[in-house]
């Protein structure tokens, strides 16, 4: 058969409030043409992001009943150190209550004042918290990355020969070095075995630790198992363990590939880490048999990660976003090629050619298909990433995908409101920023449509 089904069925709902298009105008003005000052329950299909909005299946709500709440050494702790133990093959394992506070913790303990810290693209909390520790965050993507149509397969990839050169010049600023997968930044896009392995290599030769940051670590398993030679033929769980064994520690947001809707972890194979690290976390997050989650969240963790390994449901998961992205390119509509694993990008700049960037294209689109369909997308371009007076190297607009959420209607209507706006394009108009803060100016500024 060719149709790839959902590989679960339904037994519990959550209605969605269906708005009109009047409505939809006045919410958007009233929150001043930013989505981001939405309420939600307005947003019909919320496509803002993939962190923390996944919907846990019944064997998650059944082990979450059979949470153990003791505050030191738990059933559910012990559970959730084997699962880890058992995919990363690390010795210590520390959960977090998400992803940033492993990061910050990391930083506390491993990073100085000065301190160069490449990774093939920082995610924007990891690199404000190496930043806040007064060191550089360093992004070495690989050369096709750049290239917005590039079919390359591992567009995720760190910059070998960059990371080399740095390493020659900077040794001893740099306490570890990162490997994002996928890499977020860019586009969710896949790093490869491969160069996981040769970045090892070269870290090896001068004895810097790597340091995964692992999030969407399952999801990259998928594109390794079908893209990359050798592969074909490996479980997800061997194909992520082998990522694992090449680092000496991972940071992991469990909003993502953890199938939950908040918790992180921090694991590592040095004992002096290890060591540090358990000394920060009982200041800052709780003791480290719980590390400032529940024991229900921590059952829920342990059974989410294997569902994420499962073949048949990352099978689905990137059939969506295959999906999504055919109909997309057949309407001749400009998305990024190929598509990385949790979204796809619409390029504003040749949606909108009429709209420079300084007029925030990717905003006329997110605010278009907000009104036209009541879909909630996020702009990546000059209102996130440009500073005042300056634009962004490229203008998109993502299209995330909470995992298990949405079913193949929901795409349909998305792909008919997103060609609706298509056809609409010429009439659309940029918009300016009145109000802004100083920092992510994102989350609250205030739009006017000109
Ligand atoms: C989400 C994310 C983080 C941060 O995790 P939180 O749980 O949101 O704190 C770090 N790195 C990457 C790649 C992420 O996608």
């Amino acid at each position: 058969m060719k149709t790839i089904f959902e590989p679960f069925r339904i037994k519990m709902t959550e209605s969605l409030k269906v708005t009109t298009a009047a409505e939809r105008q006045y919410k958007l003005k009233a929150a001043h043409n930013n989505v981001f000052l939405l309420d939600a329950e307005d947003c019909m299909i919320d496509l803002l992001t993939d962190s923390g909005t996944g919907a846990m299946s019944d064997r998650q709500w059944a082990a979450m009943m059979m949470g153990d709440e003791s505050y030191a050494g738990s059933r559910s702790w012990k559970r959730f150190e084997t699962t880890i133990g058992e995919i990363t093959g690390m010795p210590y394992i520390f959960p977090t209550h998400q992803g940033r506070a492993a990061e910050r913790l990391l930083a506390l303990t491993r990073v100085s004042a000065g301190d160069i810290i490449p990774n093939n693209s920082h995610f924007d909390t990891t690199r404000a918290n190496m930043e806040f520790a007064k060191a550089a965050a360093l992004d070495l993507p690989c050369v096709e990355a750049q290239r917005l149509h590039s079919d390359f397969p591992f567009k995720g990839n760190i910059d070998l020969a960059r990371l080399e050169e740095y390493i020659g010049n900077e040794h001893e600023r740099i306490p570890f070095a990162m490997i994002t997968v996928t890499n977020n930044t860019g586009g969710g896009q896949p790093v490869s075995m491969q160069n996981i392995r040769e970045t090892k290599e070269i870290l090896k030769r001068h004895h810097i630790p790597l340091v995964i940051d692992a999030c969407r670590f399952a999801e990259n398993a998928y594109f390794i198992k079908t893209r990359e030679e050798g592969y074909a033929d490996k479980s997800l769980t061997e194909i992520a363990s082998e990522m694992f064994s090449y680092a000496d520690a991972a940071t992991m947001s469990l909003k993502k590939d953890g199938l939950v809707n908040i918790g992180g972890f921090f694991v590592c194979r040095d004992e002096q880490w290890a060591e540090d690290f358990r000394n920060a976390l009982i200041l800052q997050e709780g003791f480290p048999t719980y590390g400032g989650l529940a024991g229900r969240d921590l059952e829920a963790i342990s059974v989410g990660l294997r569902e994420a390994l499962q073949l048949e449901y990352q099978q689905y998961r990137h059939a969506t976003i295959e999906y999504m992205s055919r109909k997309l390119v057949d309407l001749q509509i400009p998305i990024v090629r190929p598509s990385g694993g949790h979204a796809v990008f619409l390029n504003a700049s040749d949606f909108v050619r009429h709209i420079p960037a300084v007029q925030l294209p990717g905003i006329a689109v997110v605010n278009a298909l907000y009104r036209e369909g009541g879909v909630r997308s996020v702009e990546l371009g000059t209102l996130m990433f440009g500073r005042t007076g300056q634009v962004a190297a490229q203008e998109l607009v993502r299209l995330a995908f909470p995992r298990r959420v949405y079913t193949q209607s929901h795409f349909d209507y998305l792909i008919e409101v997103i060609e609706e706006v298509w056809k609409q394009r010429h009439k659309l108009k940029g918009f300016r920023i009145v109000k802004q803060a100083p920092f992510l100016r994102h989350f609250s500024a205030w739009l006017e449509e000109l």
